[in-house]
């Protein structure tokens, strides 16, 4: 070797030295029995070498723990068998003091003169521990802001649901059994439902008296979810609120709970509305049975007279007897009692299939005394008083039923009293409504019939009722007919002392 060639190889020697004893990373070659053939001096000193020379020839086994040695070991397989290079492999070491620590790792496969056979690895791993503590510093703050932001999420969805939450402690008496619970925690729709602004701390029985009885259907419930029964969805009412919930209850640590409130009350005042409108429909077509059979009883009367009497007359007249005026004024009798009747079941009728009023605002003292007047002319003995106010008394009425409800009652009255009595008309005015007064001076009604006289087929069963005829219908039309005026009716009265029958109109000003 000329000394020029000598020359430049010991300078590369010595630059190779100084790279290999300076170098902080971990450079090491090795070869194809994976023995170290150079390394770094800082590999050796955390091998426990004082110089690297001391790590050739020694194999991952001899020098690093099992455990380390191991990956190293099964990492490096591949780079032999498969010429492919490791690129960026993290693995952990252990310092010179044992301190587990972690490396970039990269390995190359180095071929042999054909340039295919892998006769080496040349690596260079490089500490990054500090890095990687960074790292997971930073992942674990990303992982704590990530879940703040879940839980405020959470917590603000909470807040902004439509369904009431609440978060509730049990409190128990004595012998352990749930009397109460209180607030921990509730999101603002449940405030708003209970009516409280902040019901933290307070008892269920403090809320809108939600437990106001011990043994209340939801404490009873509540204590058994909070003693560990499974999660439970039901329906409770709060009558102090005048609401109906459907409640999702579950525990999540023992003595609490967690409860979802959702308003269901339109749900089931539709449920009680259609419960409601059946039973009206099932009444409705009891009396429509009924209805039948007594109109057909009491129709077949005055047509069996008013055959008969056709008969006789005109049995008579063939033998030439002259037909007497009170024939024909008993024929009358019967034929008003027959056109009675089928008024009045073709009213009921009518009302049954919906009525519409023919509302008017105005003046209802000409109506009073119209009626009043036909009826005098009907019952000239009869004294018949109206009590005129002097001056228009308006209301919101139909002229024509109303009509019909005043001839009504003044019919009664006349009907149902003796014939030497007398019948008051009295009129009274309130700010909202008129109240139109009938009083008669008659047998009276007892109180236990009272309320009866406005129900459909109600009648009375002293002889006077009886000669008086009817179907007991002419009150219960009354009394349809003001309720579709949105106004009353009614009677007070004692047996004996006469009846007051009355009616009252609301006033609320002209229909538009
Ligand atoms: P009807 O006159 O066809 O019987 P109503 O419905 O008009 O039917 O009256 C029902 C019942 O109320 C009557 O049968 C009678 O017993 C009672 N009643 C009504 N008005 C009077 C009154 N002024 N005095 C006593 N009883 C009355």
């Amino acid at each position: 070797m000329d000394p020029h060639t000598e020359n430049l190889l010991k300078e590369l020697y010595r630059d190779f030295q100084t790279i290999l004893e300076t170098t902080t990373d971990f450079i090491y070659f090795k070869d194809k029995d994976s023995r170290i053939r150079f390394c770094s001096q800082t590999l050796a000193r955390i091998c426990g070498f004082q110089h690297w020379r001391e790590m050739i020839g020694k194999h991952d086994f001899e020098i690093f723990p099992p455990d380390t040695a191991k990956i190293y070991y099964e990492e490096e397989l591949p780079v032999f068998q498969e010429g492919k290079p490791l690129i960026n492999k993290v693995d952990p070491y252990y310092d010179a003091e044992g301190a587990r620590r972690w490396v970039n790792t990269n390995k190359w496969p180095v071929f042999g003169e054909d340039g295919k056979t892998v006769i080496g690895i040349f690596g260079i791993s490089r500490d990054i521990t500090d890095q990687k503590a960074a790292e997971e510093i930073r992942e674990e703050l990303l992982k704590q802001k990530i879940l703040a932001e879940t839980n405020q999420e959470r917590a603000t969805l909470l807040e902004n649901m439509i369904d009431g939450f609440v978060l509730a402690k049990l409190i128990y008496d004595d012998r352990a059994h749930p009397i109460d619970f209180s607030v921990i925690d509730a999101n603002a729709s449940f405030c708003e439902m209970i009516g409280v602004q902040d019901p933290t701390g307070k008892k269920g029985s403090e809320l809108a008296n939600i437990a106001d009885h011990p043994a209340t259907e939801l404490i009873i419930k509540f204590g058994r979810i909070a003693s560990g029964s499974p999660a439970e969805r039901f329906e409770v009412e709060i009558p102090s609120l005048n609401t109906w919930f459907s409640v999702a209850a579950f525990s999540q640590r023992s003595g609490q709970l967690a409860a979802l409130f959702t308003d269901i009350s339109a749900r089931k005042q539709l449920l009680l509305g259609l419960s409601k409108e059946k039973a009206a429909a099932e009444n409705t077509s009891r009396l429509k049975s009924r209805f039948l059979d007594i109109a057909a009883h009491e129709l077949r009367t005055p047509v069996t007279a008013f055959s008969l009497l056709l008969q006789i007359t005109e049995k008579q007249l063939q033998k030439g007897i002259p037909v007497e005026s009170e024939t024909i004024a008993r024929l009358r009798r019967q034929t008003d009692r027959l056109s009675s009747l089928v008024i009045d079941l073709l009213d009921v009728s009518r009302l049954e299939r919906g009525l519409t009023l023919k509302k008017q605002f105005g003046d209802i003292v000409p109506l009073i005394s119209e009626c009043l007047d036909i009826f005098r002319l009907q019952a000239p003995s009869r004294s018949m008083t109206f009590h005129h106010p002097g001056h228009a008394v308006e209301a919101n009425f139909d002229r024509e039923r109303v009509f019909q409800v005043l001839s009504n009652i003044i019919d009664n009255a006349i009907k149902y009293t003796p014939s030497g009595s007398r019948i008051d008309i009295e009129l009274e005015e309130a700010t909202d409504r008129i109240r139109v007064l009938i009083k008669d001076r008659g047998p009276g009604i007892s109180q236990s019939k009272l309320h009866a006289v406005f129900g459909a087929f109600e009648r009375g069963s002293t002889d006077t009722e009886e000669r008086a005829g009817g179907l007991g219908l002419g009150l219960f039309i009354c009394k349809r007919i003001m309720e579709l005026h949105g106004g009353k009716i009614g009677v007070t009265s004692q047996a004996g002392s006469g009846s007051t029958f009355y009616f009252d109109l609301p006033r609320n000003g002209p229909t538009p």
